[in-house]
């Protein structure tokens, strides 16, 4: 193990609870899931009414709040002395692309809680950044070269989402160097994996692709719109992954933002192979060229990670769409839509 990772110590020397917001969310159920079993005291928060959460576990206080408003953070942050910030308003490209001020308005959750984390003099803050930061014209190539952290400077980051998260990494960065708040940034990179959003139009691509696999595959009409021209390239990062980078890069004593991804880069294209076959079918290809489509190639530079923390993600792409399209295919024959839906009805 390298010596930036100290979980024992750290588990000792932090008292009090763990705070995860966003807790309702994806990511965050599955975080707050990890820390439970780590025997940590943990309070999850998120927007959502309980019942939408993916997932509400036992031995874990869970509360309703909006942490956009100042109060809320206040009384979220009450005891508490370390605090995971994953809140955000977020989907994949279908949705960040047409929802800009809505990401942006991220940033609310972001100062509140910073400030909200000095004034109860909290240890340490975990800011969920993203891959979105970088800039755009180092991702123009489907052949790609790896995002190194570096790339996100001279700033070009994706409109709206991008640059929220790349003014709250620079929050972190300035409330350590002036209040002396612990700060740790993970920029990750495209997760999936079960109880996680499927439909809706928040859905990334891992997850949209398993569900209309599995949908030709129920209803036997065996055709898949696919966005743009398939030959974009990503990689994708499998929940277990995110979770316990998550975990070593919070208990280490790495200040600067540091890529959270897999580096096995796949196209779109290859993506619905491998779905195809965990399915066991072969779809017709309908390639929408108008729909949003995001940079055309992106990966994780895992130098710096693998250089800090001694460990990058490993879970094969393969083996992480396995579990993720058994969890889909559960929840879409069990004629279970996704639970953010309900939130959008109720807000129209
Ligand atoms: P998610 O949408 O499942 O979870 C985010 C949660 O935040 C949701 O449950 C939402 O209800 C909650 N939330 C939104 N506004 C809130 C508010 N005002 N107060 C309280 N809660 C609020 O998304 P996720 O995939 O779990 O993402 C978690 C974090 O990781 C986010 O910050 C996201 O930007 C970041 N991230 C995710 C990915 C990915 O691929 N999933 C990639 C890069 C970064």
């Amino acid at each position: 193990m390298p010596s930036s990772y100290h979980p024992e110590a750290t588990s000792a020397a932090v008292e009090g609870h763990v705070l995860v917001t966003g807790g309702g969310g994806f990511i965050g159920g599955h975080l707050v899931a990890a820390l439970r079993d780590e025997g940590r005291s943990v309070v999850a928060v998120d927007r959502k009414p309980l019942h939408e959460w993916y997932q509400v576990l036992p031995g874990v206080e869970s509360i309703q709040a909006d942490l956009s408003q100042a109060d809320a953070c206040r009384k979220a942050v009450r005891g508490v002395a370390t605090i995971y910030n994953l809140a955000a308003d977020m989907g994949g490209m279908g949705f960040i692309e047409t929802h800009k001020a809505e990401c942006m308005l991220s940033v609310l959750i972001n100062t509140n809680m910073l400030v909200a984390a000095r004034e109860a003099h909290v240890r340490r803050f975990f800011f969920s950044s993203s891959a979105c930061v970088y800039a755009a014209d180092k991702q123009t190539n489907a052949e790609v070269v790896a995002l190194k952290e570096t790339d996100a400077y001279p700033a070009m980051p994706e409109d709206g989402y991008g640059w929220e998260k790349l003014f709250s990494e620079r929050m972190c960065r300035h409330f350590s160097e002036d209040y002396g708040i612990v700060t740790r940034v993970a920029r990750y990179h495209n997760v999936y994996g079960p109880n996680g959003t499927f439909d809706g139009g928040r859905e990334k691509a891992p997850a949209a692709i398993c569900r209309k696999v599995i949908e030709a595959k129920l209803s036997g009409d065996h055709g898949i719109d696919i966005w743009g021209d398939g030959h974009q390239t990503r990689s994708f990062m499998y929940i277990d992954d995110c979770v316990e980078g998550t975990r070593r890069l919070m208990d280490s004593d790495v200040t600067m933002p540091v890529n959270l991804g897999s580096s096995e880069l796949v196209s779109i294209n290859q993506l619905v192979d491998i779905v195809e076959d965990i399915a066991g079918l072969r779809l017709r290809r309908h390639y929408l060229l108008d729909a949003p489509k995001g940079v055309r190639g992106r990966n994780s530079d895992n130098t710096l990670i693998q250089e800090m923390l001694g460990w990058e993600p490993s879970i094969s792409l393969r083996e992480g769409l396995e579990a993720t399209y058994r969890w889909i295919h559960d929840q879409v024959a069990g004629g279970r839509t996704d639970r953010s839906l309900k939130i959008a009805a109720a807000a129209q």
